[in-house]
């Protein structure tokens, strides 16, 4: 098919008046947006009328292959072990993958983690693991499979060759009001999974104030969409819901994810994130087809800790090297006794990023000291003067900022409170 086989108007004209859109129309537009044959206001205005009008399953089927196919697909079926990786949609305190990645390696499958940085109140894997003195991000694909055969897991940065088609697609959504759109996101995160050359994958999709999917019917419904788009593309795929009301765990901030995420694989840690990591661990492991092998149990011998560490050295990191601690730390005490109510993970995370744990803009640095200590958690017994979260900074002027964002973010009130369940549904194939 030649760029002068189809007309880019007709094709956005069919989208805008809900027609369904042919299989080589969709792979011939998405083709020529890469190959810069047709401008960003054609493919703007196409996918406003998907989102607008939605892709049905084949279309959207389509639309995720041709992402795939504008770029390469890691090849990873040298490797002895079966692969399974964990996708999260993005909350704030969620430094999981640091632990799952190594625990569910311990339990014999190997773990290809290609992930992003952080933007906006979530933090990214990424951002996290460069708090490591000398830890690399970036690895060549014959270091990713050298390092998947040798220790199990990476974490790295997904390469410019994976779905290329994504990096532009999704710069344009951002500036033309067309993210919300539940194909387009799926197709988006997906596209990406799919070409790191994983043959299974869990979704944990974060539902509630702190989350992209603020309500659970639009979360299950994009669960849903990629499960299906896992299994159209021969990717083993179970998505889990679960709570981001409430930040998970205590830290959120680059370093202190890290330092949170060594006590757990210690054998201590938030019980949150303990259930949560064992919990898609189990998922994990039961699509990889590996059994008889209890997670919990090898979280807690130490076993995965063995091979983070190992992980990181293998990165160049210093699995040693203590999380330097912030120069300013501020105190948000308790205004009264009473049990901790509501913490919002939202003025958390947006306290964090304005503490110098995020960024607003791709080409910006993180700070990796910045960030908050959730000292107390919904359901926690405080009392009047008694530190319920603490700012941590590089800079006292951005405190003012974080407060803001704080304003109204807990309720502490009289008698015991109930909590949310972590875990919401499931989602299987
Ligand atoms: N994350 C992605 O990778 N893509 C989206 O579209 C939304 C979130």
């Amino acid at each position: 098919m030649t760029t002068a086989d189809f007309d880019i108007v007709e094709v956005i004209r069919a989208k805008r008046d809900h027609g369904e859109l042919s299989d080589a129309q969709i792979r011939w537009a998405l083709d020529a947006y890469v190959k810069g044959e047709v401008a960003d206001e054609q493919v703007a205005a196409l996918l406003m009328a998907v989102l607008l009008n939605g892709l049905d399953p084949r279309e959207l089927s389509t639309w995720t292959a041709a992402m795939i196919d504008s770029g390469e697909r890691l090849d990873l079926s040298v490797l002895s072990r079966p692969t399974v990786d964990k996708h999260s949609t993005g909350g704030v305190g969620d430094k999981v993958s640091l632990i799952l990645a190594p625990l569910v390696a311990a339990c014999g499958a190997a773990v290809p983690q290609l992930s992003g940085r952080g933007l906006g109140h979530t933090g990214g894997t990424l951002d996290k693991l460069e708090a490591i003195p000398g830890w690399r991000a970036v690895l060549s694909n014959e270091e990713i499979v050298a390092q998947l055969e040798e220790v199990g897991c990476v974490i790295c940065a997904a390469g410019d060759g994976l779905a290329p088609a994504d990096r532009k697609l999704y710069s344009l959504r951002d500036v033309t009001g067309t993210v919300e759109s539940i194909p387009l996101i799926s197709a988006s995160i997906m596209s990406k999974k799919i070409a790191e050359g994983t043959s299974s994958l869990v979704l944990d999709v974060k539902v509630g104030i702190g989350a992209f999917m603020k309500d659970l019917d639009r979360a299950s419904q994009l669960a849903r969409t990629m499960v299906g788009l896992g299994r159209d593309h021969g990717v083993a795929t179970v998505a889990v819901l679960t709570d981001m009301d409430t930040p998970l765990g205590r830290a959120a901030g680059n370093g202190l994810e890290v330092a949170e995420s060594v006590e757990v694989l210690q054998g201590g840690g938030p019980r949150d994130v303990v259930e949560l990591t064992v919990a898609l661990a189990r998922e994990m492991l039961a699509l990889a087809g590996i059994t008889g092998v209890d997670p919990a149990q090898r979280l807690a011998d130490g076993s995965a800790y063995e091979v983070y560490r190992a992980m990181i050295a293998a990165q160049g990191g210093d699995p040693d090297a203590t999380m330097e601690i912030a120069p300013v730390v501020h105190r948000v005490l308790a205004e009264s006794d009473g049990t901790l109510a509501r913490l919002d993970a939202m003025g958390v995370g947006v306290a964090a990023w304005r503490l110098g744990a995020g960024r607003a803009r791709k080409e910006h640095a993180v700070s990796p000291r910045a960030g908050v200590v959730c000292c107390a958690k919904p359901g926690d017994a405080v009392v009047r003067g008694e530190t319920i979260l603490e700012l941590h900074t590089d800079d006292e002027a951005t405190v003012p900022r974080a407060l803001a964002a704080l304003d109204g973010a807990l309720d502490i009130v009289e008698g015991s409170v109930a909590t949310a369940p972590l875990i919401l549904e499931r989602v299987y194939g």
